[in-house]
Parts: structure tokens; sequence; C-alpha cells
């Protein structure tokens, strides 16, 4: 269900808004604050607030997360060079905004996790 609170909610409802794919389940849009050349996030329309909100019945939406991804990946031109996808969820991974969401990140090297 849609919060009126919610920025990831409000996002689709807004026709002057800046989205770059949306199908029937997730919608992309670039990240206000870009930490690389491509920053994607890649967004559920349902409200989930994140991880801990998942169960099988997220399945289909979950996966297409990942689909869509890839594809976003494709028109942005690192398919090839590669990119890097993070998922947030609770204070210590630095979640800002609680609804589910992917951070697609690629255009230049990353730096590494280890
Ligand atoms: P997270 O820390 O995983 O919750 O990431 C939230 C991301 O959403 C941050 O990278 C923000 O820069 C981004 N963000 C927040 N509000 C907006 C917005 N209105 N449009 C685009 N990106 C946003």
């Amino acid at each position: 269900m849609a919060s009126t609170d919610c920025i990831f909610c409000r996002i689709p409802q807004d026709p002057n808004a800046d989205i770059i794919y949306r199908d029937d389940r997730v919608y992309v849009i670039r990240d206000i604050a870009p930490r690389a050349p491509v920053h994607l996030l890649i967004i559920p329309l349902q409200h989930l607030t994140g991880f801990a909100y998942i169960a099988a019945g997220q399945i289909p939406i979950m996966g297409q997360l990942f689909v869509v991804a890839e594809e976003m990946a494709r028109r942005e031109g690192v398919t090839v060079s590669g990119y890097r996808v993070i998922m947030n969820q609770g204070p210590d991974s630095g979640q800002a905004v609680p609804h589910l969401h992917m951070h697609l990140l690629g255009g230049h090297k990353l730096a590494d996790l280890g």
C-alpha cells in the first residue's frame, strides 16, 4: 500500500517526476546525489520497507528488480564495463529511505568492498 509519507511512493504519482523506466512492478529514477557516473535506483511500486518485509510472495518483485537492473545497465552502456547493485537494510547499512530499493552504480572503477 502506498504511503503518502514515503518519497518513493510519491514519485510514481508525480506527473513531473523523471522516471526513466516503469513497468507493472518497478520503476527507475536517477539518484538525486549520484555517487558514480551511472547511479540509478530501481524501486518497487509496492511499499515494502526493506528486506525485513520480504517473503515468498515478493519473489516476482525481487526478481524483477534484478531483471530491470541488467536492462538498465545495458541501456546505460555499463554491462560490459561492469556495475554494482546494492540494497541497504536498516541503520547499520545506512539505509536512508525506508522503502526497499536497489542502487545500480557504474561508469567508472568502483572502490573495493573489502
Ligand atoms: P539508501 O541510503 O539506500 O536508503 O538510499 C537512498 C537513496 O535515495 C540515496 O542515494 C539518495 O540520494 C536517494 N534519493 C533520496 N531522495 C531522492 C529523490 N527524490 N530522487 C532521487 N533520489 C533520491
